[in-house]
């Protein structure tokens, strides 16, 4: 196929830097600033997704091309590429930090798909910006591997996320010091290809709002609903309040969902929150193995747990209060705009996060049903039980003829270590309540089952499954990952012959470090 001809729309809407040098700076009045690739060695495909490049019009042979590893290693650019860093700021664990940008983020630019959406194209750890403060702009493999497999098993998993379209092996090494430890070493360098309709996060609005910079905001607001709002575009301050509560929808949908699967993102500052509502920045994250609302995988929170995962939601709303504060000045001042928009996001959550475990459950959502709901994940974290294998059991469990009276083997085989004997009983007479409440669903068990499994994942990627095909891919074989991408593209299909890889976290990765805990290191 001929190369994608690319558009810079984002270029052409938003007023950029004058400067066009790496030099980090702080940038003034401009939404984003000119930035090349650094070149790296030899640039080489160690993996793609081709669901993605299917969706994007890129056929295997495209995508083999050796020009292709060239553009997406940052050594080359099809037609019409102008790259660029975002300028924006954000609130990090709280605190407002000023000025961040793409430090290691280098957009592309933009391309129609077949299907009309657009799409816009970035590379992680393509070398420095005018962003990148005293860092390299590089990213390496590990942390390259966890993005690009976890974006696509979020997406599989039907959750709002930035998409992941290849890992490039530069051949460079990356010097980093993985636990702040002072043993700093070198470590293989990747690169990411991205893939979102906009990029545009919280942070992208607070920043010329902290500057008072009143006419950038504007300029940056109405670009994005007409792209992307157009519904709320045109309308002056009822517009933006809609957009901001819209946004808070989106935002609120989005955790409901990770609460349902147990992904944990770890860093939630307000850099990391995009505006479309889509899971972005795949850093610290991690999966709870065992269900534990306190849990973070982010070893730079290990004090504090702000982004534990049973934070997540009312971080959600603290962000979107910053992103409404932030719009102030185009809501004349408006307060009651920021308190709508918490409402909104309050009660999305609760209507959709309600849903989803209803749905986990098989029942079909009646208020009597918050006390079973509410019942079981209390006893589900009360004793190390992996959230994954025990909602993915019950579908068995639904459709045995009379209620369980005793721990069904199917559940038996979530519990890490012995539960004590008053805890299987009190699940045991959970399930037996939970078993008598499906009896009242006009579906018959079989359907629950089926539509169970299409809901509690059998597979999700697991920290320790990525940190396998991290070791692997360090002693260059990439098979590990390859698996993991092939059998994450179907996590509700039971796809027995990998069995494995539904199995509970092992005993050996309990603290071990990429599969207990994470460092920002990357
Ligand atoms: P993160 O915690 O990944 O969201 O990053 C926070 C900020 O630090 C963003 O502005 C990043 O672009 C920047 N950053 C992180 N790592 C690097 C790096 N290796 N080089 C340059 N900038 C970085
Ligand atoms: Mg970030």
């Amino acid at each position: 196929m001929a190369s994608p001809v690319f558009t810079r729309r984002f270029l052409d809407s938003l007023p950029g830097d004058d400067q066009t040098d790496p030099t980090s700076r702080e940038v003034t009045g401009a939404l984003w600033s000119l930035a090349q690739p650094t070149a790296v060695a030899d640039p080489k495909l160690v993996a793609w997704s081709r669901p993605l490049a299917e969706e994007l019009g890129f056929d295997d042979e495209h995508m083999q091309d050796p020009k292709t590893a060239r553009v997406l290693g940052g050594n080359a650019l099809w037609p019409g590429m102008d790259p660029y860093a975002a300028n924006y700021g954000g609130h990090q664990f709280g605190h407002w930090a000023g000025q961040l940008g793409d430090g290691r983020a280098i957009g592309l630019g933009e391309l129609t798909r077949p299907d009309g959406e657009s799409a816009e194209l970035q590379l992680k750890g393509a070398g420095p910006t005018a962003y990148s403060r005293r860092a390299d702009g590089r990213a390496v493999l590990r942390s390259s591997i966890r993005e690009f497999l976890c974006s696509e098993a979020m997406h599989a998993l039907g959750v709002p996320t930035t998409r992941a379209l290849s890992l490039v092996l530069t051949g460079d090494q990356i010097v980093r010091d993985m636990f702040y430890d002072g043993n700093a070493a070198p470590e293989p360098g990747a690169i990411v290809c991205r893939v979102a309709p906009s990029f545009l996060r919280f942070g992208s609005y607070q920043l010329p709002c902290s500057r008072k910079d009143h006419a950038l905001l504007k300029t940056l607001a109405d670009f994005t609903l007409e792209n992307w709002f157009p519904q709320f575009a045109g309308q002056g301050k009822d517009g933006y309040a809609a957009w901001l509560a819209e946004v808070a929808d989106r935002t609120a949908q989005t955790i409901a969902h990770w609460q349902a699967v147990g992904f944990v993102h770890g860093v939630l500052n307000t850099d990391n929150m995009s505006i479309l509502g889509l899971t972005i920045d795949y850093g610290p994250y991690g999966w709870t193995d065992n269900y534990d609302l306190g849990w973070t995988p982010n070893t730079t929170d290990a004090q504090q747990h702000r982004y534990a995962f049973g934070n997540q939601p009312t971080i959600g709303m603290w962000n979107i209060a910053r992103l409404g504060e932030a719009l102030l000045p185009l809501l004349d001042n408006d307060e009651s705009c920021i308190e709508a928009a918490a409402t909104r996001y309050q009660e999305s959550y609760s209507k959709h996060a309600t849903k989803r475990f209803s749905d986990k459950l098989g029942i079909t959502f009646e208020p009597d049903d918050v006390k079973l709901i509410q019942d079981g994940f209390d006893w589900l974290g009360k004793e190390e039980t992996d959230m994954t294998v025990f909602f993915r059991s019950l579908s068995n469990v639904v459709t045995e003829a009379e209620a369980p009276n005793a721990m069904p083997s199917a559940c038996q085989a979530a519990f890490y270590g012995e539960p004590s004997e008053s805890h299987v009983a009190a699940g045991v007479a959970w399930l037996q309540r939970w078993w008598q409440r499906t009896r009242k669903e006009s579906r018959a068990p079989t359907e629950l089952a089926t539509a169970m499994d299409r809901c509690n994942p059998k597979f999700v990627l697991r920290n320790w499954l990525s940190q396998t095909a991290i070791d692997a891919a360090h002693k260059g074989d990439y098979s590990v990952l390859e698996r993991l991408q092939k059998v994450m593209q179907r996590p509700f299909d039971d796809q027995p012959e990998h069995d494995e890889l539904a199995a509970k976290r092992p005993e050996w990765a309990r603290h071990k470090p990429g599969c207990s805990a994470l460092s920002c290191s990357s």
